[in-house]
C-alpha cells in the first residue's frame, strides 16, 4: 500500500513516516499544502493522510480540489480541532475519515487499514466508466455500446488503473508496481507490451478514449470528444 502523508510539523511527519514504513507502507511525505496537492494529483496512492492546517494551502481546499478533479483516493484528515462544524466541513469536502490530534499510532494504523480495505471493496464491486467505455473489473469485460469484449486479467487491471486515474499521467514504474506488484520480476518492457495489447483490443470500439504515450514517462488515459 502506498500512502501520501501531508503534514507540516516536521517531527510528527518523520515519526509517522517511520511508523508507516515499519508497517510496510510505501510513504511519500509533503510538508506544505502546495507540494501535498501536487503529489496527490500526479501520483497514485491508496490512502492520503492530510493535515487540516497547512502552510501554502489548507487541507480542506486541497481535498475539495482533488474531489472536483475526480480523484477519489480515500483521505484521512488530521485535525487539531474537534467541533461539530469542523467535522461537517471535513466530511463535506470529501474526507473519508478523520483523526483528532493527538492520536495513538495504533489508532492511525487501524484507520488506514480500514480505508485501504474500503478501497479494495469498491474496486471489486464497481464498474468503471470513461466516455462510452464501461469496464467490469471482476468479470474482466469491457462494454461499449452493443459490444462486449473480454480482457485478460492483467489487461483488465491495467485498464482499471487507467480508469481510476483518468487524465493523470501514470509512470511505467507505477504500472509495474500496481499491476504486477513491487517485488515482481517483470520488467518495464512488459508494460509496453500490455499497453500494446490493450490498445489493440480497445481500438475497434467507439469508446471515445485514448491511451496516450507520454514520452520518457508513461501513459495517460484521456476522453476524446471527436470520436
Ligand atoms: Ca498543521
Amino acid at each position: 500500500m502506498r500512502v501520501l502523508l501531508v503534514e507540516d510539523e516536521q517531527r510528527l511527519s518523520e515519526a509517522l513516516s517511520y511508523i508507516l514504513k515499519k508497517n510496510r507502507y510505501a510513504v511519500d511525505t509533503a510538508l506544505d499544502g502546495i507540494s501535498g496537492q501536487e503529489h496527490a494529483e500526479t501520483s497514485i496512492y491508496d490512502v492520503i493522510i492530510l493535515d487540516r492546517m497547512l502552510p501554502g494551502r489548507d487541507g480542506i481546499s486541497i481535498l475539495r480540489n482533488l474531489r472536483s478533479q475526480g480523484i477519489k483516493t480515500p483521505v484521512l484528515m488530521l485535525t487539531a480541532k474537534d467541533t461539530i462544524a469542523d467535522r461537517v466541513e471535513g466530511l463535506d469536502a470529501g474526507a473519508d475519515d478523520y483523526l483528532i490530534k493527538p492520536f495513538s499510532t495504533d489508532e492511525l494504523l487501524a484507520r488506514i487499514r480500514a480505508l485501504g480495505r474500503r478501497q479494495s471493496e469498491v474496486t471489486q464491486g464497481d464498474s468503471l466508466q470513461a466516455a462510452a467505455l464501461i469496464l467490469h473489473p471482476m468479470r474482466g469485460e469491457v462494454e461499449c455500446g452493443d459490444s462486449l469484449i473480454k480482457l485478460t486479467m492483467k489487461e483488465a487491471q491495467l485498464l482499471e488503473l487507467f480508469l481510476r486515474n483518468k487524465g493523470q499521467v501514470i509512470t511505467k514504474d507505477q504500472i509495474l508496481d500496481r499491476v504486477w506488484g513491487i517485488d515482481s520480476e517483470v520488467d518495464l518492457n512488459n508494460v509496453e507490451i500490455y499497453i500494446y495489447y490493450l490498445r489493440k483490443k480497445l481500438e475497434p470500439l467507439p469508446a471515445g478514449i485514448r491511451i496516450e504515450t507520454i514520452r520518457g514517462i508513461g501513459y495517460c488515459l484521456r476522453e476524446v470528444t471527436d470520436v
